[in-house]
């Protein structure tokens, strides 16, 4: 394995008390539990509509209604669309449409355009396709701009730009069983008449709002970080000098990883920046650095699938010194099992999974300290500096690496309002914000406030109906849990698939792990369609089994889980209430994954389809006569 980076174990504090950090962050998550839970969220409709509805990057452009007839319709145009058309093509599978509500390729990548956007995982890893497409990152870490253009690259060099439906919104999806397809409605008005469907829709692809009190009051200017309005600050996504913001008094609202990408650029430019932070997110240093010319040359053929397999060992998984090779990438998400594995090493004996825990907490609450005490080191103020201190676990949240964040609040038009003991910001008014009974005056207000992640799915997908078989909402299919086959398909929902974190293999490379889930698909498709099924549908018997082996093989963080800071992660901690209510309630950001792990589950999809019967999915001929009728209107 080549590595750019060598590293050792990090150097940690051991002069720390764990019984009482423990109780410490206890006490930071029981402040935060709000009853709501994901309900305290305000939808991005009804007077919000133009927080998450609007494109500011494309003007909309108006066009007729189409009711093609296609073979696969893939929802969504971000890397997961993408690779879904590449790897359709790659099996001969051509009559396809990937249809997005964006005017390009990218995804999140295209929504968002905040200053200072940046991929926090390795480019290496994160960028799909890299050794198909002949490219190698311009740094570790890149830039939204380089990612979006690798977007283009994709559908470029694989020629998608002519299979896809841009500006088009799935309004309506449902199964019509005598045309043996699925209907989609749209923004235009469009019937596509799909035999196969893709949902790619992404996880962070609806933007969040908090359900303040008066949103809507507000007489200022508003935006969400998803949708930069650049008229209003001033300069633009290549160049974030942000000068219209030099008279104005802006304020974030939202300290995660967006957030600690914006704050730097807003402090630097506007008069006033007030940072509204309910739950500070634990930053480490970045050391982005450019690609080294000479390593970029001497990759050799596989390097990219094998650099993303280090990558998910170290940082998701614990495989005990000798088992994987080297930590290749050496940064922030992998430190714990770094540690670890160098302890583990020292003592050189295999040890207990007790005792193997027992480390990784104590590891976990040693890094913790060292971020803390980074803080410490750099903001001057022992207030702020102490505001912004993590006090959770590792993984409660997700990790970010910025190197001009913390530094951002020294500067003196900066200041961090900690909203933690109102449970957040209090009240919008027309001039402003409240928050611990304070009204602060601002001219602008960027909600940094997340995305529909872990709140329920109706609300994220905002498709109505979305029905499989005899009408049956996939929304109540899933209402008390998710139950498929496979994690990509469903009993009741004919020819469709999803991808996700759903029940399939979880990685901590999501490209890696959407490329795993569409391969499969891809694969399915074209021998439905090679085999001349009009229908496949996972048998009753075979998503039960699937939800029982899901099930059986769950590795329990339940605990942990629990123990968090309420956010997104854990599903706000399950809202309010004693632990075991609380417990009922948790929802895990990555679905319930197959137990033995991402790659244990490649070998099963692989072992699945070299198997070569379809084991678990029925599959039915066309109906002829029925499939030459003329549709009824779904209008
Ligand atoms: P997050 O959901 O991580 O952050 C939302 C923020 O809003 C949180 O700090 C939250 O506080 C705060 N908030 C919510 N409600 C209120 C309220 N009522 N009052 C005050 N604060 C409130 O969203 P982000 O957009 O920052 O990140 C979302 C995800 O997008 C990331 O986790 C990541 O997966 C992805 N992302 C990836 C990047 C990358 O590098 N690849 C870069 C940026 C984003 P609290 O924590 O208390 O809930």
């Amino acid at each position: 394995m080549q590595t750019i980076v060598t590293c050792g174990p990090s150097q940690t504090p051991d002069d720390i008390d764990i019984p009482a950090l423990r109780a410490r962050y206890r006490q930071e998550r029981d402040k935060r539990l709000r009853p709501e839970g994901g309900d305290q969220y305000a939808k991005a409709a009804d007077g919000l509509k133009e927080f998450a509805e609007v494109d500011p990057h494309t003007p909309p452009q108006a066009r007729e209604p189409i009711a093609p007839e296609i073979d696969v319709a893939i929802i969504g145009g971000g890397f997961s669309g993408l690779m879904a058309g590449v790897r359709l093509k790659q099996q001969g599978v051509t009559d396809f449409r990937i249809i997005d509500a964006a005017g390009d390729f990218g995804g999140v990548w295209y929504w968002n355009r905040y200053p200072g956007i940046q991929c926090d995982n390795e480019s290496y890893c994160y960028f799909p396709l890299l050794e198909e497409v002949g490219y190698v990152p311009k740094s570790r870490f890149s830039d939204g701009t380089e990612i979006q253009e690798h977007c283009r690259r994709i559908g470029t060099h694989f020629d998608l730009y002519g299979n896809t439906l841009f500006g088009t919104s799935v309004s309506s999806m449902q199964w019509d069983d005598g045309l043996q397809r699925w209907r989609i409605g749209t923004n235009h008005g469009d019937d596509v008449r799909a035999r196969f469907v893709i949902m790619c829709v992404g996880s962070t692809n609806k933007p969040k709002l908090p359900g303040i009190p008066g949103i809507t009051d507000f007489k200022g200017h508003s935006f969400h970080s998803a949708r930069w309005d650049y008229d209003y600050t001033g300069g633009s996504w290549e160049d974030p000098t942000l000068d219209k913001l030099a008279d104005k008094r802006v304020a974030v609202i939202g300290t995660g990883a967006s957030a600690i990408q914006i704050v730097p650029f807003v402090g630097k430019y506007a008069k006033k920046l007030l940072v509204f932070q309910r739950t500070p997110s634990s930053v480490d240093r970045r050391g982005n650095v450019p690609t080294d010319p000479d390593w970029a040359a001497n990759l050799g053929p596989g390097w990219q699938q094998e650099r993303q397999r280090n990558f998910h060992q170290w940082s998701f998984e614990f495989l005990p010194p000798g088992k994987v090779a080297e930590d290749a990438i050496c940064d922030f998400w992998t430190e714990i099992n770094r540690n670890m594995a160098t302890r583990l090493e020292a003592i050189g004996e295999e040890l207990p999974l007790e005792q193997i825990l027992a480390m990784r907490e104590e590891e976990d609450y040693r890094v913790m300290e060292r971020l803390r005490r980074r803080i410490a080191s750099i903001v001057t103020d022992p207030a702020t500096a102490e505001s912004l201190k993590p006090y959770y676990r590792m993984g409660c949240k997700r990790p970010c690496s910025n190197d001009t964040y913390l530094e951002t609040f020294n500067l003196p038009n900066v200041k961090l309002i900690d909203v933690s003991d109102c449970q957040g910001v209090e009240r919008i008014t027309e001039k402003g914000i409240v928050a611990n009974g304070v009204e602060y005056e601002v001219d602008c207000i960027i909600y940094a406030s997340g995305f529909e992640v872990t709140t329920k799915l109706d609300r994220r997908l905002g498709i109505e109906p979305y029905a499989g078989r005899d009408g049956l909402s996939l929304y109540d299919h899933w209402r008390d849990g998710l139950k498929t086959f496979h994690g990509m398909t469903s009993h009741g929902f004919p020819n469709h698939f999803y991808t996700g974190f759903t029940q399939a293999g979880a990685g901590g490379n999501i490209t890696a792990m959407y490329d795993q889930q569409v391969s499969h698909i891809a694969w399915i498709v074209k021998e439905a369609l090679a085999r001349g099924a009009a229908v496949i549908e996972p048998t009753r018997e075979a998503q039960e089994g699937w939800v029982r082996t899901i099930h059986e093989t769950a590795v329990d963080i339940s605990d942990f889980l629990l123990e968090c800071t309420p956010g997104y992660w854990n599903g706000e901690g399950g809202g309010a209430g004693a632990d075991e209510e609380r417990r009922k309630k948790l929802k895990f950001i990555f679905g319930e994954p197959y137990g033995p792990g991402f790659y244990a589950f490649d070998t099963l999809l692989q072992e699945w389809r070299d198997e070569g019967s379809m084991a678990g999915l029925e599959l039915t001929p066309p109906v002829a006569a029925n499939d030459a009728a003329e549709p009824e209107s779904v209008a």
